[in-house]
């Protein structure tokens, strides 16, 4: 037992340890090992002995003594989308400030490096310039204790690029001061390779209004916002989403009054399985009224969807059908479907701006589920006058393409 001046000596230490990590960013396994050394220097037992305690005390850190920052990439595993001209990473940087300072991101690099750990390329953003390109972060302003999401800024590079590792070093400063913090994040991407042989679930000309790539709104939902983490979300599920809109010749998306369902060439069109599979999920009792009831959010995310429709494509992979038309379900759950069945058609109900179909391939039938990249077969890409046809190949956002 101690005794109670010990006591408030041990409070008082474990206080300066915490201030001091909390200050300075775990310098607390240094400041542990000084102790340490010097214990045995110390020839009053009762001394001795209080030291030993303090030591055993103090948080254990396994972490770089100069870390100020925790870094997390997230989803794991990190894809490799393949286009046909490049390749895309997809995925978000957990940044959390251990510290009680302000903290600014000031820099991020990227360095690729091939199967032989040799140097591919190397990129970076940082402060220089007028309009420095550090400035195109999302985020960059880290208050202290608190963890934001930082879009990865690297999501595009050149076919011939080999991504077998990519080490991220961040380098933050603490504002009006010379300190400066870096870390080294290493992220190892991996090719997905999609098991369902799919079609695009939608036939005749369209485009995808908004895909997945860095600057779709579906790729920009920062889930550390704290409504939506209060409302259960903790990830991205929509990461690899499309909506995809039908479209006449001239690439119109409708004509007359915009407000009118009716006019979008999509409203009511048929929606089509894209693999073989089962019905996991199908709601078609909702109004193509452009809204959902928020108040519904919490206990059921999926209301964002309105009505919608999951193919179970049996292999660990779903066909997710956003906003589908009030009424129009032409299939039941549990109900197996072929590759092209017509299962429902194009709505606009939900958190949708217009008619359109909101597809994606995930892991699961619900919001908790990741997305995952997803390659269509058969089909052509309109490039004005020139028409190109893909055997097997990604579309995203702004393709124009065409289902044979
Ligand atoms: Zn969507």
């Amino acid at each position: 037992m101690l005794g109670t001046s010990q006591f408030q000596r041990y409070t008082l230490l474990r206080a300066l340890t915490k201030y001091i990590r909390d200050s300075y960013g775990y310098p607390i396994t240094r400041f542990r090992k000084m102790l340490l050394s010097n214990a045995n220097k110390i020839r009053n037992p009762k001394m001795h002995l209080l030291l030993l305690i303090l030591i055993a005390l103090m948080p254990s850190v396994k972490a770089d003594e100069t870390v100020a920052v925790n870094i997390t990439s997230k989803p794991q595993p990190i894809y490799i989308e393949q286009g046909a001209a490049a390749q895309y990473l997809n995925f978000d940087f957990v940044v959390e400030n251990l510290t009680r300072e302000k903290l600014l991101v000031s820099s991020i690099e990227v360095s690729v490096f091939d199967q032989k750990d040799r140097l591919v390329l190397r990129r970076f953003i940082d402060g220089n310039g007028t309009r420095p390109s550090i400035e195109t972060l999302n985020n960059r302003e880290l208050e202290g204790k608190k963890t934001i999401l930082i879009f990865n800024p690297f999501h595009t590079f050149d076919n011939q690029v080999e991504l077998k590792k990519l080490r991220y070093e961040f380098s933050f400063r603490v504002p009006a001061q010379k300190k400066e913090y870096k870390l080294e994040v290493i992220v190892v991407p991996v090719t997905y390779e999609t098991k369902t042989n799919l079609i695009l679930p939608v036939k005749g000309r369209m485009i995808v209004y908004d895909g997945h790539d860095f600057y779709a709104h579906h790729r920009r939902f920062d889930y550390l916002i704290p409504g939506l983490q209060q409302l259960g979300f903790n990830s991205n599920f929509m990461r690899y989403s499309y909506d995809f809109v039908p479209v006449n010749q001239q690439g119109e998306m409708y004509q007359g009054r915009e407000e009118s369902n009716q006019n979008y060439f999509g409203f009511g069109v048929s929606l089509l399985a894209a693999g073989n599979g089962k019905i996991a999920a199908i709601v078609d009792d909702k109004p193509d009224s452009r809204s959902f009831n928020e108040a519904e959010l919490a206990s059921n995310p999926m209301v964002l969807w309105g009505n919608y429709v999951v193919i179970d494509h049996l292999n660990g992979e779903y066909s997710l059908y956003g906003h589908i038309k009030q009424g129009s379900g032409r299939v039941k759950v549990g109900e197996t479907v072929r590759q092209g069945q017509v299962i429902a058609q194009m709505g606009a109900s939900g958190s949708s701006m217009f008619p359109h179909l909101h597809y994606e391939l995930q892991t699961g039938i619900d919001t908790k589920a990741e997305g995952l990249p997803s390659y269509f077969k058969n089909f052509r890409r309109i490039l004005g006058s020139k028409i190109i046809e893909v055997k097997r190949g990604q579309v995203d956002t702004g393709d124009i393409v065409e289902a044979q």
